[in-house]
């Protein structure tokens, strides 16, 4: 049996109905920019891997001391014992995080760090003696897929049998030009109830809602309405986090800064599954007590993991590094050439670029799983380049190194799907 068939043996894949998608190719190596199938055949990894490997697949200065850490502690308790990667992965970050953040929170994933940062929430009132119970949330917003996380999220179709069983939530649409007025006025009536305890948003861009983005100065207002209101304000950065938008952090494009932030995809540079969990020191002070159950009783099996760390912190050294730094302002600038060339395009609606971040939307109608989509995404895979279009808008988010000539094919293939439809 080949691998294909050794794979549906057993295998139960994420966000895929088997009986349509039996099929899954087998990648047998990685480096750099490239992902490697079991015939040799090479693809362009276009979305980095689920924004996680931007220095590139398997890059040496992530590789070698991950290998030397697993020759000296590969894993340890995190509850009682702590240890050095942590706790210099710990220093590293908060000297580039927003200044109000004091204390780090590990987990194991995106969606962990959400649920992580809800209950720290929702404990944060209930230790203070207060009645806060509900939480605002942007529509079309993607959190996660546990249950906290799938709550504050909006994208039902995925949500439907577990409606029943979610956490009460206040949507609020995403902010433009034509509905802020509006949205304020109601963003400050459910903030007036004051039930609310937090208020969560991915910054800038949401990822999932097929990289929609919105302007800071709209977030800015939000942000400073929620904490005038005594509401925590929670930025998952999930995936915009560690240089996406061209800054460290999307934070950084407000003045307002959040009091919580969560942190996974690219923060182990795609070598390990980690997250953060990081707020204010006000946030963690509500916990800090004489009494036990003031504490925040979350933890997770690997939470901190060592190998996870070290990988973390040869990450940070490179996004630090000028190279990196000048990768990024770079791809940024090539984006923004080619989305003037693209968006006169007949069969392009909509154009946008954030950071590293370049969306198209097509002029035309389609499901987000629907056939056209599958055309795209075989003729995409055929081309060499590896992109998952999300209903009508194909985008990439290339990882750091990637040369010119391998932006510039990707660039190529998008244009030439454009005959396809
Ligand atoms: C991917 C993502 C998550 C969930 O992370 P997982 O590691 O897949 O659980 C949460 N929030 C945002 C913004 C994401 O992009």
């Amino acid at each position: 049996m080949n691998f294909r068939e050794r794979d549906q043996k057993h295998l139960w894949h994420p966000l895929t109905q088997h009986k349509l998608h039996p099929d899954h190719l087998p990648i047998v190596k990685a480096k750099g920019v490239w992902l490697y199938d079991e015939d040799g055949k090479q693809y362009i990894d276009g979305i980095s891997s689920w924004y996680t490997c931007m220095y590139g697949h398997c890059h040496p200065q992530i590789i070698s001391p991950v290998k030397k850490q697993l020759e000296v502690l590969d894993q340890v308790v995190f509850s009682g014992f702590t240890h050095p990667p942590a706790i210099e992965l710990s220093e590293k970050l908060m000297a580039i995080l927003p200044s109000k953040m004091a204390k780090i929170f590990f987990s194991d994933n995106g969606s962990t760090s959400v649920d992580v940062a809800i209950k720290m929430s929702l404990q944060y009132y209930f230790n203070r003696g207060e009645k806060r119970k509900r939480i605002i949330a942007f529509d079309n917003a993607f959190h996660g897929d546990t249950f906290g996380a799938m709550s504050v999220s909006g994208l039902s179709v995925y949500n439907g049998p577990f409606e029943d069983f979610l956490l009460t939530v206040d949507r609020l649409e995403v902010p433009d030009e034509n509905n802020i007025t509006a949205l304020l006025k109601k963003f400050k009536a459910m903030l007036d109830t004051g039930e609310v305890a937090a208020f969560i948003y991915e910054p800038l861009v949401q990822g999932a809602a097929a990289m929609h983005m919105y302007r800071p100065d709209h977030l800015e207002m939000l942000l400073r309405m929620a904490q005038d209101a005594g509401v925590l304000t929670i930025a998952d950065e999930v995936m915009t986090g560690f240089g996406k938008t061209g800054k460290n952090f999307a934070s950084e494009y407000m003045i307002s800064q959040p009091d919580v932030i969560c942190l996974s995809k690219s923060l182990t540079a795609g070598v390990a599954p980690m997250a953060l969990t990081c707020c204010s020191q006000k946030v963690y002070e509500a916990f800090y007590d004489d009494e036990i159950s003031k504490g925040f009783f979350h933890g997770h099996t690997y939470s901190a993991n060592p190998l996870a760390c070290t990988a973390a912190i040869a990450g940070l050294d490179l996004l630090r590094s000028d190279e990196i730094q000048t990768a990024i302002k770079n791809i940024h600038k090539r984006h923004l050439k080619f989305e003037q060339y693209i968006k006169t395009h007949s069969k392009v609606k909509q154009t946008r670029v954030t950071g590293v971040i370049l969306a198209l939307d097509l002029d035309v109608k389609m499901d987000r799983y629907g056939k056209l989509r599958d055309e795209l995404y075989a003729f995409f895979m055929e081309q060499g380049v590896f992109l998952r279009p999300l209903g009508n808008t194909i985008y990439t988010l290339p990882p750091f190194v990637i040369s010119n000539s391998e932006l510039n094919r990707i660039y190529e293939v998008m244009e030439k799907s454009l005959e396809l439809i």
